[in-house]
């Protein structure tokens, strides 16, 4: 019977998520996906032999920290096999590598060996993050009286969700220089840190320094997996090439959804993990609130994409000189120069993340067979449509990315088997979302923690999760958000 308690739209990593902490809590859900796939950008694609994750590279806390606490909600810790990465990152940085110490004590030493002039700076920088830290745990605990007692000390955290990742690491009068190797890693949450909202950096550094970094044994399709079968094991459904064409609504509530090929399918709740444009611009063409909705989301700022470079070689990394699991190979050390040249296309210029698969997995692919991506911020708009003047852009790209790589290893060309770009329009292809926005909306001040897209929707009984809503992007905010509407729908139709 087509008839379920909660109808999810979307097997991205938020929708999977609410669908399997549903499914834990007893109630029977189906999720439509459209792709072939189920995970979203969470998946993996192979070629020639090679298997390429498409997007993990790493994830903070998986064991016992706040990413672990995520896969028991949804019943899938046991089937997770966390690989705890050596470093959270190393970085090519005036001249050297330099791998950056998971330890706060180590990280601290490194720092004030770098940075000689600025100790004390540094000790009220940390300081500072430990302050953060406590009104961050408080904030997010489940048991009302520790939130309440912890709220009262959480002065940091509030100062802090109103700043730029930038103004939160120079008020404790720090160099330029020192911010810009601080907060390297920004490009990861798609914007620079004048821009990026301090709680979309801070977050994740406390997951990276104080539960360590992590890769996924078998990738980021492994956990897509483990989702997919204990919404399975317990009775709920997942339907691929399944792409959801409307939102049906019965007396003003939604109450089911319609497929591209005609098929209806009914449920006391709709759950969609899809950008909240096509969910009240497609899925609710009529609706007079949902344009209203559609109105105000056009409005806010879509966040960028990526373009990833996905390498097949017929070597391991290391015999090339790669032994890093995570290379930020930086180039341009200002940061808003580094954003500017990448957004206009300018990508020998700009920064890249290097990361080696073999390091972080050995069991993904075959000994001998290497498996490395090259990663930089992106637009969409920089890539033709097209299709002539897009496929002579991508082997354009390709071909200086691959130019770069021999002069820094040589020898590298001669050991590439797959060379697969994936671009901004490969992103939105994938997943339909807008200007294939990696991350949902753009993580800025104005649309970052309480600011953004709220799960609870303009329309009696449909939620949204994913990227684009509260908390975030990422592994982490997508399954988050997906859990957090999981709770809440259950308490409504319990
Ligand atoms: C190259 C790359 C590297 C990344 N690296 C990291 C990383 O290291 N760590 C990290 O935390 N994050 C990383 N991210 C970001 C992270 O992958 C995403 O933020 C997150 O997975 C988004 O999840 P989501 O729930 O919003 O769904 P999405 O992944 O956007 O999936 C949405 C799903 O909905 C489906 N869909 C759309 N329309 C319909 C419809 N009408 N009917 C049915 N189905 C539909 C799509 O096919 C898709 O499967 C990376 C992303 C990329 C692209």
């Amino acid at each position: 019977m087509n008839q379920y308690d909660v109808i999810v739209i979307g097997a991205g990593l938020g929708g999977l998520s609410c669908a399997a902490r549903l499914s834990a809590l007893g109630y029977r859900t189906a999720v439509f996906e459209s792709h072939t796939l189920a995970g979203g950008f969470a998946t993996e694609f192979t070629r020639k032999g090679y298997t390429f994750d498409v997007s993990l590279h790493g994830v903070g806390g998986l064991e016992e920290g706040s990413f672990g606490r995520m896969l028991k909600d949804c019943h899938v810790d046991q089937q997770i096999v966390p690989l705890r990465k050596k470093h959270p990152y190393s970085i090519r940085w005036e001249g050297q590598t330099i791998d950056i110490p998971s330890d706060v004590r180590e990280y601290t030493q490194l720092l004030k060996g770098m940075f000689p002039a600025e100790t004390a700076a540094i000790d009220k920088l940390f300081a500072g993050i430990r302050r953060f830290e406590a009104g961050f745990s408080a904030f997010s605990s489940r048991t009302s009286w520790r939130k309440m007692a912890g709220l009262l000390k959480a002065g940091t955290f509030f100062r802090w969700t109103q700043m730029t990742t930038w103004e939160a690491v120079s008020q404790f009068g720090l160099s330029d220089r020192f911010t810009e190797f601080f907060t390297a890693l920004w490009a990861y949450y798609g914007l620079p840190p004048k821009r990026l909202a301090a709680l979309y950096f801070f977050i994740p550094w406390m997951g990276y320094h104080l539960e360590g970094t992590y890769y996924i044994q078998g990738g980021a399709q492994a956990l897509s997996n483990a989702l997919v079968e204990a919404i399975q094991s317990a009775g709920g459904e997942v339907h691929l090439r399944s792409q959801v064409s409307e939102i049906i609504l019965e007396r003003g509530k939604a109450a089911g959804v319609r497929l591209n090929k005609g098929d209806v399918y009914k449920a006391n709740w709709v759950v969609s993990g899809i950008s909240p444009h096509h969910t009240y611009g497609r899925l609710l063409e009529n609706h007079h609130a949902a344009r209203r909705e559609l109105e105000a989301v056009t409005k806010m700022e879509t966040g960028t994409s990526l373009t990833q470079l996905y390498l097949g070689l017929s070597c391991e990394p290391r015999e090339l000189g790669i032994t890093e699991e995570d290379l930020i190979l930086c180039n341009e050390p200002d940061s808003e120069t580094d954003y500017e040249v990448m957004m206009s296309g300018q990508y020998t210029k700009g920064n890249w993340m290097f990361t080696n698969y073999n390091a972080m997995d050995p069991t993904l692919n075959e000994a001998g067979k290497g498996v490395i991506t090259v990663t930089f911020l992106d637009r969409l708009e920089n890539w033709p449509s097209a299709r002539p003047e897009y496929k002579a852009k991508k082997e354009a790209v390709k071909q200086q990315i691959l130019e770069r790589l021999e002069q820094l290893y040589p020898g590298f060309s001669s050991k590439v088997v797959v060379a697969e770009l994936g671009t901004p329009r490969t992103m939105q292809r994938y997943t339909a979302n807008p200007g294939g926005a990696v991350y949902g909306f753009a993580q800025t001040v104005r649309q970052s923690g309480i600011h953004r897209l709220k799960h609870k929707s303009a329309v009696n009984r449909l939620s949204l999760v994913g990227a684009w809503t509260q908390p975030g992007g990422g592994f982490q905010g997508a399954m988050n958000s997906g859990i957090m509407e999981a709770d809440r729908i259950a308490a409504k139709l319990r």
